[in-house]
């Protein structure tokens, strides 16, 4: 086993903490990685709190991870030590299901291994994710990053990027489209980024006046402040397509209102309570009401080239990782431009790590 060193919550109320565990001893399929940058999810800050009613303490949180290969098992033939490797939301899946074999694995039938919080076949245990020094991940569960990306910058596309990517592709978001994005957060200014570069006509809808002048910035051409009943107005019945990437319980009603007839409503955002819907908004113009998870590996793979030809990365606010639980309590405030990301070189300060 490989001694690893991160930062685990030990429940639903103890902050982050350094923490000591294990990794397994890598098998011939895979890659060993020493972590050099794990963006910060708001799923994190769901599963430490435990807002889904499903978190195993303790739990190391972090699906956005960039990092160095130390060393490959004998049958991996993607890298070598030296190289640069990243890791998403998943570390395994089934691999056999109708799913898997679409390579849309994030919808395996016998459920994904996710990067935490999952069982681990390997320890027994369950999954550590990347707020950690290093991580043991199955090859075929590795991708690339493109040379010319910044590497801190590109961490947060392992989630928020895909995450927004694969809805827009998924429905054919592009030229001749209006598009809302709901939420300017880590998810959202993605999702602006790459609305943009399909070609789409973008408006962000934000609660907070003060992000306004960002969204412009980020590539958007309007930004509306969802609270005035009067700018929403202006909108009704306009969107192809509207990306809801909202963290909080919030009027979907409202946003279902804005959409043309046969537009869809695509909910990322996981808030912990259900969410009700006026059928009527959905059955008077034939509107849908859809969701999306993240994305497979091969389209993982593929945004991260489009990032690469494009030159896309995040916008991002670099943190130690002793910074972190102040991060989380930003996010709760909406208070983030528009990711952290932790540099892990901040770890080596937790020697003595229990
Ligand atoms: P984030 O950076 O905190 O952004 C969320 C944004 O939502 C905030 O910046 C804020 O934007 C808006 N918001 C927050 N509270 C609100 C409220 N009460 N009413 C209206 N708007 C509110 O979070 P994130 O990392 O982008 O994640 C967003 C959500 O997506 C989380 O629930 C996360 O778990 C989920 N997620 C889902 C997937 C998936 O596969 N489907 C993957 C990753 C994350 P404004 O200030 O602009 O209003
Ligand atoms: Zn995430
Ligand atoms: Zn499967």
């Amino acid at each position: 086993m490989i001694k690893a060193i991160g930062y685990a919550a030990t429940s639903t109320t103890a902050p982050l903490a350094p923490f000591s565990f294990e990794r397994r001893d890598p098998t011939p399929q895979d890659v060993h990685i020493e972590i050099l940058y794990c963006g910060v999810c708001h799923s994190d800050l769901h599963q430490v709190k435990g807002d889904w009613g499903r978190t195993s303490y303790p739990c190391v949180p972090g699906h956005e991870i960039v990092g160095r290969v130390v060393s490959v098992g004998s049958a991996v033939t993607k890298f070598k030590a030296g190289d640069i490797a990243a890791v998403g939301c998943m570390v395994d899946s089934c691999r056999v299901c109708p799913s898997c074999a679409e390579g849309v694995e994030q919808y395996c039938e016998k459920g994904a291994t996710f990067t935490y919080n999952a069982p681990d076949k390997h320890t027994g245990g369950v999954t550590y994710g990347g707020y950690a020094n290093s991580i043991v991940v199955d090859e075929s569960f590795t991708l690339k990053v493109p040379a010319n990306l910044d590497l801190a910058g590109a961490a947060p596309l392992l989630c928020a990027g895909i995450t927004t990517y694969s809805p827009l592709r998924h429905w054919k978001v592009g030229a001749g489209q209006k598009v809302a994005v709901v939420g300017l957060g880590g998810l959202g200014h993605m999702g602006v980024k790459f609305a943009r570069a399909f070609g789409a006509h973008v408006v962000v809808l934000t609660t907070s006046e003060k992000k306004k002048a960002d969204a412009l910035a980020l590539g958007a051409h309007e930004a509306v402040l969802s609270t005035s009943k009067e700018e929403m107005k202006a909108h009704r019945n306009s969107f192809h397509f509207i990306l809801d990437t909202v963290s909080a319980p919030h009027d979907v009603n409202a946003l279902l209102g804005l959409l043309k007839r046969d537009g869809t409503l695509c909910q990322v955002g996981l808030p912990s309570e259900p969410i009700p819907v006026g059928v009527f908004n959905l059955v008077g113009q034939r509107r849908q009401f859809a969701g999306s998870s993240i994305g497979g590996i091969a389209e993982t793979q593929e945004m991260l080239d489009f990032c690469g030809q494009h030159n896309i990365v995040c916008d991002i606010e670099k943190i130690d990782i002793q910074q972190v639980n102040e991060a989380y309590e930003r996010l709760v405030r909406s208070d983030v431009k528009y990711r952290f990301v932790i540099d892990m070189a901040s770890l080596q300060k937790e020697a003595g790590a229990r």
